[in-house]
């Protein structure tokens, strides 16, 4: 049985869209969450060559570092016509400035270059590893995926980062275009649709406790 997350823990990222989002996840389960951006931790250099060792480097560094359970997450897009680029580089891809609509910019360059232009050819996928990690050293880690296509040009202002970019299947608004909720698609109304809330998801089942 996996440990269970009570009480106060650490969101272990300092990206303001992301922290959004996972205290958004948290909120329905009565946990109390801070930032490490707002306790002071230094970012710790994500050296993992996966999302899931990336995101054990985050908790497991904020967990040592507060001595309370700690919640990272480590994600990005793949695009398959780029053999899986940006990927684990996401947030690099889009400079010190962080600059995303360069990012996408590029993203839509490389893809033109390959002659990549109908949907099917552009085929990505957003992928989102959590990990909690206790300041024993113990972890538990999830997985999340949505598939979807890379559109041109970007729509919406909504969301963060490769969100304008990206059209879920099955929808015809891209993830910029959604509100919070329907980008999350949370039960009851959906079965989860953004690749950080279906790890979520897992995660929750697995170690949190419902508040009914
Ligand atoms: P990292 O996990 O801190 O290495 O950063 C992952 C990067 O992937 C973020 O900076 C975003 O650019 C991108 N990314 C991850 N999840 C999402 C999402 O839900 N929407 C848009 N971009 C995302």
């Amino acid at each position: 049985m996996a440990r269970q997350l009570t009480g106060r823990i650490v969101i272990a990222t300092h990206n303001s869209g992301k922290l959004r989002e996972m205290r958004e996840l948290l909120a329905p389960h009565g946990i109390e969450a801070e930032s490490a951006a707002a306790l002071g931790l230094a970012e710790p250099e994500e050296t993992g060559k996966t999302f899931a060792a990336n995101a054990r480097i985050k908790a497991l560094a904020a967990a040592k570092a507060t001595k309370l359970p700690a919640f990272a997450d480590d994600s990005g897009l793949v695009v398959d016509a780029l053999g899986g680029e940006p990927g684990i580089y996401s947030a690099r891809w889009a400079g010190p400035g962080k600059d995303f609509r360069f990012a996408m910019n590029r993203i839509q360059t490389l893809l033109i270059e390959r002659n990549a232009r109908a949907p099917d050819e552009r085929r990505c996928h957003f992928i989102a590893a959590l990990c909690l990690a206790w300041p024993d050293g113990h972890t538990e880690d999830f997985e999340g995926r949505v598939d979807g296509v890379a559109v041109w040009p970007p729509r919406g202002a909504r969301g963060f980062g490769y969100d304008p970019l990206f059209l879920p299947d099955g929808f015809d608004r891209t993830f910029g275009e959604m509100d919070a909720q329907e980008k999350h698609g949370l039960p009851p109304k959906g079965k989860g649709l953004s690749h950080r809330a279906r790890a979520f998801m897992k995660l929750a089942d697995a170690c949190l406790k419902r508040r009914d």
